[in-house]
Formats: structure tokens, sequence, C-alpha cells
């Protein structure tokens, strides 16, 4: 037995409950499929918090960053519920920096995003916890949010299925098919036709889309945040400690407490390459003592750590989105954060249902297509720090 949908969406992570939640807030039928519970944390959408910023490195990153803080303003209103902490946030680039601050001011400028430019006696003046190695410059921008990841996805889970989209955890998709004008997904519990799907099973991507006969040349690493416990946690209080970004390689960042006493930091592509069914879950006690060596440089009254999880990154060889259609197959649509999708959600939830109705978008998506050349020129030389 076959069911019907207007659309089906493949993965239940922040992108797909974003695509589900504003496909059903338009009145369509929708189901949404994935392979493991609601919440789960075998991918990229658990954990207790995400960065919202607007410190981009190109104008069209920030000016989409701009469309990312109203589509979680609507979020919050439309559900009731506050979701965005500001804290203000620290681009922190220590002298001879991988990362170059120009195109993070440059980007800055161009859109008219207002920030500061500090030195690191200035820097540690107002935030007296860091401790910066003399000639870094320092990027303020007081916008800068915490998003909770976890709370966040449930939340347009919930409203998902408050505008009448059916979920289905623990449903995999093991085949999909274009049926010329629409799809069929086989799963264990039958199957489901519907007018076109939107896949955002990160990871697993490349597993749903052999269906339709395309192979992204995609990496997932296993990353790891860790949880220090400050002595006087009073000092990382989100109303007087920003989160930061260390723009360097490697290259870390860190977070104010956030409904807790204690401070969560991480190495950005830190992590061993995996594959996403064969992953540990356990503490890894290198990339740990990496961090917290570190810390304990940068910002000393940390503490120790007194937590660790893991959670998986999968990274195009040019650390950009992909929001697009498969070519030759209008009605399956992509959705990819290149592990840094989290604080787009709500806003690729809306650009992805744009194109599995309209086959268009109001915003410029071109940058994240499939056909381009990072994704489909074999020689393509890979760069993820941004
Ligand atoms: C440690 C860490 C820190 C991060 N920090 C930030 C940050 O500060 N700011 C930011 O913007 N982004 C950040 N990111 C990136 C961001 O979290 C991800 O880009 C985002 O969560 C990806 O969401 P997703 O829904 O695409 O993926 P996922 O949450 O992994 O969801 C994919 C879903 O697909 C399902 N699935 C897979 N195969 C199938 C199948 N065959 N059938 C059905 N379902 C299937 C999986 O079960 C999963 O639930 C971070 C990521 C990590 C790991």
């Amino acid at each position: 037995m076959s069911e019907r949908f207007d659309h089906a969406v493949v993965g239940l992570g922040a992108l797909g409950s974003a695509a589900a939640m504003e496909l059903a807030r338009r009145g369509r039928s929708v189901v949404g499929l994935d392979r493991f519970a609601l919440g789960h944390d075998r991918g990229a959408s658990h954990d207790t918090s995400r960065i919202l910023r607007h410190s981009y490195h190109t104008p069209a990153y920030v000016r989409l960053t701009q469309e990312a803080y109203a589509d979680w303003a609507r979020l919050e209103r439309d559900s009731a519920t506050s979701l965005v902490t500001t804290v203000g946030g620290l681009d922190l680039f220590p002298p001879d920096a991988a990362i170059a601050p120009k195109e993070y001011v440059e980007s800055l400028e161009a859109v008219g995003i207002d920030f500061e430019q500090l030195d690191a006696r200035e820097a540690a003046a107002r935030w007296p916890e860091f401790r910066l190695p003399e000639g870094t410059l320092v990027l303020h921008q007081r916008d800068a949010a915490i998003v909770p990841a976890a709370v966040g996805t449930a939340t347009m889970q919930q409203r998902a299925a408050w505008h009448g989209a059916v979920l289905r955890p623990e449903c995999p998709v093991t085949e999909l098919a274009d049926t010329g004008g629409g799809v069929r997904l086989r799963t264990p519990a039958g199957d489901v036709e519907a007018g076109s799907v939107v896949v955002c099973a990160d990871a697993w991507v490349n597993d749903v889309l052999a269906g339709v006969g395309v192979e992204l040349p995609l990496e997932t690493t296993l990353e790891q945040v860790t949880y220090f416990r400050p002595e006087d946690a009073s000092r990382f209080a989100p109303e007087r400690h920003p989160l930061w970004i260390w723009m360097d390689d490697p290259s870390y960042y860190g977070f104010p407490c956030y409904g807790e006493p204690t401070v969560k930091a991480a190495q950005d592509c830190g992590g061993p390459t995996v594959d996403p069914d064969a992953r540990t879950s356990e503490r890894d006690e290198a990339m740990e003592e990496r961090l917290a060596d570190h810390v304990r440089r940068v910002l000393p009254g940390s503490g120790d750590p007194v937590r660790s999880l893991r959670c998986q990154y999968t990274l195009t060889p040019d650390r950009d989105f992909v929001l697009a259609p498969v070519p030759g197959h209008d009605s399956v649509v992509v959705g990819l954060g290149a592990a840094h999708g989290f604080k787009f959600a709500p806003t690729f939830g809306r650009l992805l249902a744009d194109l599995a109705v309209e086959g268009d978008t109001t915003v410029d998506v071109t940058p994240f297509r499939l056909d381009r050349p990072a994704l489909t020129d074999p020689d393509y030389a890979a760069h993820w720090l941004v």
C-alpha cells in the first residue's frame, strides 16, 4: 500500500524539520521521515547551543544572515518561545592568522552591519577573561547570539506537526525513485508517493540520492564539544562575556554560560573522518586535551573539562551549502548545511519550501547549486576553514 502527500521530507534534523514546518505552514500535505527517533544524538542538530552571527567572509553570506535573524524572530513569534539569546560575538584574529580579517571587515561594511575593531588590550579591558596575544585583531559584533540546537529543532518539529505535517521517526527511507513529475520513497512501513521530496539527510545524503544517481564529494568528520566548569561562573555570564571564534588554523570557538554554570568550547573541523554508520560516541581524550590547552591560554578562568560529546560535520569541499534541485530531477530538492547551517535552519526551511513548491526562491541560491565546480570537479582542492 502506498500513501500520497504533496511533499515528503527525508531527515528531521534542523534543516528537514524547518522544511516540513514551512511546507505545512503553506497548507501542503507533508510527511517527514527520519531513520532515528526525534531528538536523537547521531547527527548534527543535538546538544545545547549553536552560534547565530552576522560576521561572514562574503557579503552574500552576511545578507543571508539578515534573513536568518528575521526567520528566527518569526519562529519565536509563531511558537511564542524565546529562542535567540543575544550575547555579542568576538572574531579573534591572532598575528599571521590563517583566516584573513579583510574579507570579514569588507563584507560587514558592504552590507552595513555595525561592528567594532579592537586590539588585544582594548578587548581585554572590556572582556577581562580573555588573554589575547599582542597584535590580535578583534572584531566585535553586538548582535551575535546563541540559538538552542535540540530545543530549536524540536520547536520546528512541533510547529510542523501543529500545521498538520505527519512526522515519522524511526522510519528510514531505503530507496528514492523519480517517477516523472513526482517521487516514490520506499520505507519499512511501505511506500510513500509525493509530488516532490526535500532531502535533508546530511551525513547520509548520498545513501538517499543514490536512487537518482547522485554521489556528492562529502566528508563526514566526528567533532567534539567540551564543557568546562569555571571556579566563578558569574565571570562568564552571558550579560558580560561574549561568544568567540578563534580565526586561525586550528580554529576554535566558544560560548558564555548558557543555561548551566559551564562554558562550552570546541575546535572547528578538528575531528577524524568517519563513516556515520560506524562511528563512536566516546570522548576523544586527545581532542579534549588539545582544546583544553588552547582554552587554558586564551580563557584561563574557564576551569577544567567536565564533559565532552560528539557530533557530526558533513563538509562540502568549499564549505558552501547545498540548496538546490537535483539537475534533471526537479522534484528532488536537497538541503545540506556544510557544518555551519544551524543558524540558517529556519531560512533554509523557507527556501527549500520555495524550491519544492515554486521551483525558484526569493534569495539568490545559485552559489549553492549541485552542479558547481566544488561538487563536480574531482580535482577541486577542498578548503574548510571560513
Ligand atoms: C559540534 C557542532 C557545532 C556546530 N556549531 C554550529 C554553529 O555554531 N552554528 C551553525 O550555524 N551551525 C553549527 N553546526 C552545524 C549545524 O549543526 C548543522 O549544519 C545542522 O545541524 C545540520 O542539520 P541537518 O538537519 O542537515 O542534519 P542532521 O541533524 O544530521 O539531520 C539529518 C537527519 O537525516 C536523517 N536521515 C539520514 N538518513 C536517512 C534516511 N535514509 N531516512 C530517513 N532519515 C534519514 C538522520 O537520522 C538525521 O536526523 C555545528 C555542528 C556541529 C556538529
